[in-house]
């Protein structure tokens, strides 16, 4: 009998390479403080033989575990006995044909899809991943989890501690910086919320002193297990694909957290032979927080098979500090300079031969507003996405022809103050809260129109605008 297990965790620097078991808690290599990957020996672990053999699970859909977006591909993240599984009933989302905003990309009608993960039970992407924390923490007999975030992160751990009541929740947060949407969810949840001064970049590294002071479970995209937990969004898009993969995955990149964790999904199911080719990987940046366009497009760092040039991004990091510079954008969810996960997400870069680019927040708030309009809605970081797939179409990257999935990360209804400003009449309050960002004019601009209470003036602003 073979002694090595199914799954064990190892950490990703080929020159590396230990491996620590599946149980133990970390976030880091102990040897080298790289990053950790959750890895599996397939030949045991019974992946599909193919990928439509997952939709029998669809006919057992009462069962919460095959109910789940994230569990249904259990196969393909096998590092947890059934009986272990948490679930709340993630995954549940939209994948949706968009042709206005096809129109506004500038792809043919029928190209452009939408991966709305705004539908998760917290109304973003994080659910998937903290389903598999959540499961890896229950493996461990974790007491309290801890996350450092722009909100999404929390409102997650703080739903998913309310519902499961399997561990105290403690939050940290950046002070002035959290939408009210995210940071209303997590004091309804009831989450320990720890307010410091500073901002995410600063807020992470208290959380990963804390942690370690403290042995709490740490749930940020560090954690080899969440990633797991957001394979299931490409999953999910293959499925809706009839199993055929896309050209292009766009994404927004704040911490790295999901283009990691596209790029592993893409990897594995090339080597296990379940999709003939990898899609290329978008990943957009704010402008205002574009660390990993300034290092992978403008100053060319590469994977390299697990060698990149790190002397390049030391020393962009330490100018970063010494400048003191700090992360900036209407796009609370990626206004990060510092993402935890770049090395993980280099490597995804080379896997899906994947390009970099950065959209101004001016971009963003229009393209949010296409997607609105299209009857969807996001969060402006989710609209990154759209704007950045304009770009690259622009640029002739993406061809007219090509078939591009946009992931939605959040819901519309995270970050209303955003929407609203960009739709006021009020010239004070776009100013305050987009016009210091840079942004100039709300070019999609639905504005409500102001009329008298008087029925006359009523029907004949009526007759005027519709
Ligand atoms: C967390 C988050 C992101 C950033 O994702 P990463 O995995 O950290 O790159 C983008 N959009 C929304 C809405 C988020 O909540
Ligand atoms: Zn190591």
């Amino acid at each position: 009998m073979s002694t090595t297990p199914i799954a064990y965790q190892r950490c990703i620097s080929p020159t590396c390479g230990a491996t620590y078991d599946v149980r133990e808690v970390r976030v880091a290599c102990g040897r080298c403080g790289d990053l950790l990957d959750v890895v599996y020996d397939w030949d045991r672990a019974a992946p599909p033989r193919k990928l439509s053999d997952l939709e029998a699970r669809w006919a057992r859909r009462r069962e919460p575990s095959c109910y789940s977006g994230v569990w249904r591909f259990h196969q393909l993240l096998p590092f947890c006995p059934p009986d272990q599984i948490v679930t709340v009933g993630e995954g549940q989302t939209l994948f949706q044909q968009a042709d206005a905003v096809a129109r506004y990309v500038d792809v043919r009608p029928g190209r452009l899809y939408l991966q709305y993960e705004g539908m998760n039970p917290s109304g973003s992407f994080k659910d998937n991943g903290m389903s598999a924390a959540f499961t890896h923490a229950r493996m461990t007999g974790a007491q309290r989890a801890a996350c450092a975030s722009t909100g999404n992160t929390s409102a997650s751990l703080a739903m998913y501690c309310a519902v499961t009541r399997l561990m105290k929740a403690v939050i940290f947060i950046g002070s002035g910086k959290i939408s009210y949407g995210k940071l209303s969810q997590a004091l309804d949840y009831g989450a320990l919320t720890v307010q410091i001064a500073g901002d995410f970049d600063d807020a992470m590294m208290r959380v990963r002193e804390v942690c370690s002071e403290l042995g709490i479970y740490l749930v940020n995209s560090i954690n080899p297990f969440r990633l797991e937990g957001q394979k299931s969004i490409m999953f999910r898009v293959l499925e809706a694909l009839s199993w055929e993969p896309p050209d292009w995955i766009v994404v927004p990149g704040g911490n790295l957290g999901n283009s990691s964790a596209f790029g592993k999904a893409f990897a594995e199911l090339h080597t296990l032979g379940l999709i003939p080719r990898v899609p290329r990987l978008a990943i957009i940046n704010a402008a205002g927080a574009d660390t990993l366009y300034q290092l992978y497009d403008q100053r060319g760092m590469r994977w390299q098979d697990g060698a990149p040039p790190m002397a390049i991004s030391d020393e962009y990091f330490a100018r970063m500090d010494a400048e003191q510079l700090k992360a900036s954008t209407i796009a609370s969810a990626i206004e990060i300079n510092r993402p935890v996960n770049f090395r993980k997400c280099l490597r995804a870069l080379q896997t899906c031969d994947g390009v970099v680019r950065r959209v101004t927040d001016q971009e963003i708030m229009d393209a949010k507003a296409q997607v609105g309009a299209g009857g969807v809605g996001c969060e402006p970081a989710s609209a990154a996405s759209v704007a950045g797939a304009r770009l690259l179409r622009a640029e002739g990257i993406i061809g007219a022809d090509e078939r591009v999935v946009c992931i939605l990360t959040g819901h519309q209804l995270k970050d209303p103050t955003a929407t609203v400003a960009y739709h006021t009449t009020d010239q004070d309050q776009f100013n305050k809260i987009l016009g210091s960002r840079g942004v100039r004019r709300a070019s999609f601009a639905n504005r409500a129109v102001a009329v008298p209470n008087d029925l006359g003036e009523i029907m004949k602003a009526i007759r005027l605008y519709s």
